[in-house]
């Protein structure tokens, strides 16, 4: 096939049809600005989903793929490797954990996670300490384990039996989670925000809450920061943000910054509950997408990437506001740092997809979270030309989705 016989036809006829991308096809990303086939520019609020933390072609981020890729691409984990032992020491230097598991997607480091809090409780406790407390509408990725232990039967149901001693209660209702909290849990799950489901933070109460009651019942906290971590809220991991100290997380998207790369943190103790051979990755670890992994780290976790993050918020969320004042389409703006959703006005309720297509139209590449919800995840970087460009052209497409 020539390059110009590809288009978006092009796809239906190749791919399984589990998407529906979009009609234009992204040929190169600069910074937050990206060109599609035909030569259009379009800014982008988008990032993949939470993942370009650096933006596009991020200058220190190539030399680092490119100076590891003609130095060692693989080994696999029968031999360890310096770029993943030198992230690993990051990790643990800059979180509460102290041991680190590498893997390639959020939905591998969540399976791992739920994994290890089942053996934990099981080889330490009792066979009977299997329940995994999880929440309505929370997204932890798309294997079997993580489908169902996320909250959104559109992604669980029609696959067979699932995995079992799941429950799913209302997300920041404490009272809701001492219903079901007994000694035979052995982890209660959740994202400190809500990406996928909409763009809902837990309150600290909530958070805190959790803590007591894990504590209480010997049951493991456990906090999906997959699409939270690695500064997207502002603080390294959202957990940060909240008086509370976790007994695993797990964190992918902006880890490798558009490598595909994922790891699971914990402590020495929970750690210790697995031995040689318990769990395991070929890919994991991957010198490739740890070398990448560790620029982006040191990139990332600087106070002035850090606190640009709370600036750019405040900038989004003002230019927000003045854009509602004319047009009236949200009815509530939320997030944190660099995870903001707005929710659309009852009357424009289920058309949030509508709008990412007028979006487009107007050279802006955005998110929805659910059918009520436009999310923003721009690069953490992203400029104020760039930021500036893409709110004229979000204004140029709220206006016409009005008048539809
Ligand atoms: C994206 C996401 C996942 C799944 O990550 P994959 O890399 O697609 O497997 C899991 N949890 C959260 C909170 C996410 O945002």
């Amino acid at each position: 096939m020539t390059k110009q016989s590809i288009n978006r036809a092009t796809y239906d006829q190749v791919m399984l049809p589990i998407y529906s991308p979009a009609e234009f096809i992204p040929v190169k990303g600069m910074g937050s600005r990206v060109w599609d086939q035909q030569g259009k520019s379009y800014i982008d609020f988008a990032g993949g989903i939470a993942v370009l933390a650096l933006g596009h072609s991020h200058p220190a981020l190539n030399q680092a793929l490119k100076e590891q890729s003609e130095q060692l691409w693989h080994v696999s984990n029968i031999f360890t490797n310096e770029p993943a032992l030198r992230l690993a020491q990051k990790l643990i230097d800059n979180t509460f954990a102290e041991r680190v598991f590498f893997a390639n997607s959020g939905a591998e480091a969540n399976e791992a996670a739920f994994k290890l809090a089942r053996h934990y409780a099981i080889t330490r406790h009792s066979p009977y300490k299997t329940k995994i407390i999880a929440f309505h509408h929370a997204f932890h990725g798309r294997t079997l384990f993580t489908v169902s232990v996320g909250g959104q039967p559109k992604y669980a149901d029609g696959f067979g039996p699932k995995p079992a001693d799941i429950v799913h209660v209302p997300f920041n209702d404490l009272d809701a989670v001492k219903a079901v909290m007994d000694d035979h849990t052995c982890a209660v799950v959740l994202e400190p925000v809500q990406g996928e489901g909409g763009v809902t933070a837990a309150t600290p109460e909530f958070m805190r809450g959790l803590r007591e009651l894990c504590d209480k019942h010997q049951a493991l906290l456990v906090l999906d920061e997959v699409q939270t971590g690695m500064g997207r809220t502002g603080k390294l991991f959202a957990y940060m943000n909240y008086d509370v100290t976790p007994d695993i997380i797990t964190t992918a998207k902006a880890l490798g910054s558009g490598f595909p790369l994922s790891a699971m943190l914990t402590t020495h103790e929970i750690a210790s509950a697995m031995g040689v051979g318990t769990h395991g990755t070929t890919y994991g670890g991957n010198p490739l997408a740890c070398a990448v992994g560790n620029v982006a780290f040191d990139l990332i976790n600087t106070p002035e990437v850090l606190e640009g993050v709370e600036k750019r918020y405040q900038w989004i969320v003002d230019e927000l506001t003045v854009i509602n004042q004319t047009y009236n389409v949200f009815s509530q703006i939320r997030g944190q740092g660099l995870l903001i959703g707005a929710q659309l006005a009852p009357q424009y309720e289920g058309k949030a997809k509508i709008l990412l297509g007028l979006a487009a139209k107007h050279g802006l590449m955005m998110l929805n979270a659910g059918a009520d919800v436009m999310r923003f995840t721009p690069s953490l970087i992203i400029t104020q030309e760039e930021l500036q460009e893409g709110m004229v052209a979000l204004k140029a497409a709220i206006a016409e989705f009005v008048k539809e």
